[in-house]
């Protein structure tokens, strides 16, 4: 017997490709989105008997009566624009996701006790002073700058997930995800990895920000997928928040010359200004996931790039 899970920003990159999963296993999944940055032929070819969609804001309080959002048994709550290119062109409505729309799907999940995974960021971090990140690292972020409308409110939304578990005893579980790429990133989503592989794949110059000595660690989809459905399947990792990512990091100039000799590409690699705040360093410290969820990620980035380098040339 399937179950009934929503899946809030079910238009987007990772909420499509889980909406996907759990249908294929069967479940009934009811998708809310309001497109701010999802794209509606995400949602094609779902409108069958197990997948609903409701084009709404999940700020609404209105969606808390929604009539097929009754007996609901979990809640993966993915909305908010994630690319920096995204969250800086809609900052007020990325602060209202994450707060006033985490508090409803709190709500929504303490009146129908289900469960809630909530996905955070690694950006909870800020430009951290340590490395690798464990969950115990209180970051090292900044209020007054472009970033801020996103990792301080992924922050706050994080405080909300605790109160609700220590007030209500809702059963909640927070993902701090790391960059996660495949071709399910639009091309003009701005992230690194599908803005070098659509300038490579279109022989236009690689932009690189900064001197590229920056670093990321890269996740492929199906690993980041995974481990959000472990975090809501275990119980030992209620009332927790868990780094899911990939600790293999990369320089973003080592990222672009790799993309440039895997696609053959006659691209020159040029550089642009850094964006102020940009993280230095990001890997994460993945013992809490290996303990709590017996997680860890299993595809490499020449693999992963490999699968996303063909899919993007298919697109083009
Ligand atoms: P995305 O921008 O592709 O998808 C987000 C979806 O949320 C979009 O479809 C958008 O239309 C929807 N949305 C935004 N505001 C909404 C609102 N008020 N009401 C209803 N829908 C709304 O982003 P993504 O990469 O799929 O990220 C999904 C989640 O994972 C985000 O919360 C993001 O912060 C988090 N995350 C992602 C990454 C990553 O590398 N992809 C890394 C860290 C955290
Ligand atoms: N970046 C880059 N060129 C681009 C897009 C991004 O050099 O065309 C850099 C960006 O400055 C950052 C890293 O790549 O250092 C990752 O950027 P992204 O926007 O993918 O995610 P972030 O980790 O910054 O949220």
């Amino acid at each position: 017997m399937g179950k009934k899970i929503v899946v809030t920003g079910a238009a987007g990159f990772l909420g499509s490709h889980l909406t996907k999963e759990l249908i294929d296993e069967g479940n009934l999944v009811i998708g809310i989105d309001n497109l701010l940055t999802g794209k509606s032929k995400n949602l094609i070819d779902r409108n069958s008997e197990k997948f609903t969609f409701i084009d709404m804001d999940i700020c609404s309080s209105e969606l808390l009566s929604h009539p097929h959002l009754n007996g609901v048994d979990e809640i993966y709550h993915l909305a908010s624009p994630a690319s920096p290119k995204s969250y800086q062109a809609y900052p007020l409505k990325t602060i209202e996701v994450n707060t006033l729309g985490t508090k409803n799907m709190l709500e929504l999940a303490r009146k129908s006790d289900a469960k809630i995974v909530y996905t955070s960021t690694s950006e909870a971090y800020g430009d951290p002073k340590i490395t690798p990140q464990p969950e115990t690292y209180r970051g090292n972020v900044n209020t007054w700058g472009p970033r801020a409308c996103y990792d301080e409110s992924k922050r706050l939304g994080e405080v909300y997930c605790y109160l609700y578990h220590a007030l209500y005893d809702v059963k909640v579980k927070v993902a701090r995800i790391f960059n996660t790429y495949s071709a399910g990133l639009a091309n003009d989503d701005g992230r690194v990895i599908s803005n070098f592989v659509t300038e490579a794949l279109t022989g236009k110059d690689i932009t690189v920000y900064g001197d590229g000595t920056q670093t990321r660690s890269f996740c492929y989809v199906t690993d980041t997928i995974h481990g959000l459905k472990l975090l809501m399947e275990k119980e030992d990792a209620t009332g927790e928040i868990i780094n899911i990512g990939n600790p293999a990091e990369i320089t973003i100039l080592d990222l672009a010359k790799k993309i440039k000799h895997v696609t053959q590409s006659s691209s020159r690699i040029v550089f642009q200004p850094l964006p102020v705040d940009d993280p230095t360093i990001r890997k994460p410290d993945l013992e809490k996931a290996k303990r709590l969820l017996n997680w860890e990620p299993t595809v490499s980035l020449d693999e992963g790039l490999k699968a996303t380098i063909k899919a993007y040339k298919d697109k083009i």
